[in-house]
This record gives structure tokens, sequence and C-alpha cells, in this order.
């Protein structure tokens, strides 16, 4: 929250309090906040007393901001040794609201919900909730090596792990001298992105071309995506051992592309011995742009670039591959110092939040 402008963030009961002194940016706190995974709603809360005659009459000059024909007083209590229990609070408010707005009490539909949380020294009262992101905090489900093409699907797959508490890092594999370097630069454009969900972003650029001159010398064509993708898997596979993470993460989705099949997949996954999770693998193209849309990637990814993968590949590849026949392909290459050296020289950066 630095430069909102907000206070101390402390943590209470169940709660997670941000002070927000006049003057603060709260539009740009709620979008923040809006994006810390973990946090199921939050509300914009004012202090009062604790006195039940300082509760009926701010919970009134709450709720009167806005008409309303039915409402309910939602307490509850941190503090448990308050006078009051909650229904008492309830009730006494509920009351006091009812006689001077002449609305009804409805406890299942309300127009307007007054919630009361009493704290140690005081009381906080809000109006309105607004949903959070969802998801677990972040870090609490331990670390897992995302492959980061700089195309729309593999950032969002990212992201889907971030929000379930993972922390992701990133590895892309780029193809320079023989593409450009705008695959590179998008991979830290995107890094930076997801930083703002995960606070920090680390990213390998693992030379590839060389590997992939190996496949190219010495397999047919229509099979070199697989064993491009198979050597990936091998080389994030050796990363995530070095960073102590336990799974591999792609953004495949079943039929996107031709490496996509389900026979595809698993050739590809049968490379290494640690499990691929493909969070994206259900999902439709549409759903998965939109996603980007909303995490904003997808300004980024939709940017044009030279993919290491599509660098001499055949107009139609494979799409069933027999692992059997992979396998006697590989075994013609000689590719263990190669993969070495896109290992050794791989170049690490991080990527901090805009925030
Ligand atoms: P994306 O939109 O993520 O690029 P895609 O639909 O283009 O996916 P592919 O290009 O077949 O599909 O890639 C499938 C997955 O393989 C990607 O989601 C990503 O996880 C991984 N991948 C592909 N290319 C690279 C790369 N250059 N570096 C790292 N991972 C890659
Ligand atoms: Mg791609």
């Amino acid at each position: 929250l630095v430069g909102t402008g907000a206070g101390p963030v402390r943590r209470t009961w169940g709660r997670v309090l941000v002070e927000v002194p006049a003057g603060a940016n709260v539009e740009v706190i709620k979008d923040r906040l809006g994006r810390v995974f973990g946090i199921a709603y939050f509300a914009e809360a004012w202090n009062s007393g604790q006195q039940l005659e300082d509760l009926e009459q701010n919970a009134w000059e709450l709720l009167q901001r806005y008409p309303f024909a039915s409402f309910r007083i939602d307490a509850r209590r941190g503090l448990k040794s308050y006078p009051h229990t909650s229904v008492e609070i309830n009730q006494r408010v509920g009351a006091f609201v009812k006689e001077r707005s002449q609305a009804r009490v409805d406890l299942e539909k309300a127009d307007r919900i007054c919630w009361i949380e009493i704290t140690e020294k005081y009381a906080l009262m809000y109006t309105e909730r607004q949903a959070g992101p969802g998801g677990l905090p972040c870090g609490t489900s331990g670390k897992v090596v995302v492959c980061l093409s700089g195309g729309i699907d593999s950032p969002v797959a990212a992201w889907r792990m971030i929000k379930r508490g993972c922390r992701a890092v990133l590895v892309h594999f780029h193809s320079f001298p023989y593409t450009n370097r705008e695959s590179q630069e998008k991979a830290k454009q995107l890094a930076a992105v997801l930083a703002d969900y995960q606070l920090q972003s680390k990213l390998y650029l693992v030379p590839f071309a060389d590997v992939q001159r190996h496949i190219m010398v010495d397999t047919p064509i229509e099979t070199r995506v697989i064993l491009y993708r198979r050597y990936m898997m091998r080389i994030a596979e050796q990363i995530a051992i070095r960073e102590r993470a336990r799974v591999l993460v792609t953004g495949d989705s079943v039929g996107q592309v031709a490496s996509q099949t389900i026979e595809n997949i698993d050739v590809i996954s049968r490379a290494i011995q640690m499990p691929v999770l493909r969070p994206l693998i259900g999902d439709d193209k549409v759903e998965i742009v939109d996603m980007a849309r909303k995490i904003g990637t997808y300004e980024i990814s939709i940017q044009p670039d030279q993919d290491c993968c599509s660098l001499f590949v055949p107009k139609h590849p494979e799409t069933r591959a027999n692992l059997f026949d992979i396998e006697k392909s590989e075994a013609r290459l000689d590719v263990a110092d190669a993969m070495k050296q896109a290992l050794e020289t791989s170049e690490v950066v991080t990527a901090g939040s805009s925030f």
C-alpha cells in the first residue's frame, strides 16, 4: 500500500486492518486490495465507540446515506468480554433504526445491511462489502516453476497458480540470436505484471537455440515441436530442482494447437519425472483471453514476437506423437552438453511489483 497514504496494517481477530487516515487515496487502496489473493472480501469501515448508544447513532447515520425499505444489523464480537451478546446488539440497534426509518427488518434479503464488529478498543461499522479476489495468500502453497512463453495462455496459467497461493518461478526459453530479443522483453513485462499478484517474480531466460540446432539437424521435421517441448521440460525440471519446486506448470489447453492433443501432451509429459500441472487444460480460448484481459497480461501477450517454437517448424506437425519413435529420435541426439550450457548460461532477472 506504499504511496497510497494508508496507515499501519495490523492483524487482529480474523481481520486485517488497514488504517486509512484522511487524505489517503481510498480508490487506489481498494484497487490493490482487490488484487491480494486470500482476501475473500473487504470493506471501508468507520470507527465507532463501543457503547450501545454510539452503535445505535452511528449505524443509523451510516444507513441513512441511501434510501432503503428493509435492513438488518449484523453484529459480531471480536472482544468476547463485551457486555452484550451479538443478538442483543442486533436487537437494540435494529429497534433504534427501525423506529427512525420506518423500514422493515429483513434477515434474509435486506436492501441494506449494517455490519458491526466489536474490537478491543472500539467498534467497526460498514454497510458495503466488496468481493476480494479469493484464493489463498501468496506463498502459502509452495513453489512451482511455470514455463512462460510470450503467448496469452501461460501467463494466465501462472496467475491461476499464484491465486491458489503458489509462488511462481518463471522460465522462458528463447532462440536469440536466431530470433530477436522481443520474446525476452515480453517475458520480462509479463513477469512484472505477475509481480503485482505475488510481489516479486523471478524469471529465468534460457538460451535454447543450441539445443534446437541439434534437434533440427537430426530429427524429422514433423516431430520438432514435440522434441523442443520435451527438452524444455527437462531443462525446466532441472531449474525446478534447483529452486526446490515440486511441479512444473504450462499453459496447455486440450486441442488448442497441434502440440496440445492428448497424445502429444502424454508424450511431452513423459520426458520428465516431475508432475506437470496444466491449470487451463479445460478452458476455451475465449475464456483464457477474458482472464488475460482482467489480469492485465493480454496487451503484452498480443505484441508480435518470434517464439522459439515457431522456428523451423512444419505446416502440418505431428498431432499423434508416438513415444517409441520420439525416444528413438532422441537416442540419436547428442545434446547433453548443449542442455548443460543452456542451464549454465541462463539469465536470471527479478521483477518487482509496480506498487
Ligand atoms: P501460450 O499462449 O502460453 O504460448 P500456446 O497456446 O501458444 O500457449 P504452445 O505455444 O504450444 O501453446 O505452448 C504450450 C505451453 O508450452 C505454453 O503454455 C508454455 O507453458 C510452454 N511454452 C511454449 N513456448 C515456450 C517458451 N518459449 N518458453 C517457455 N515455455 C514455453
Ligand atoms: Mg505459444
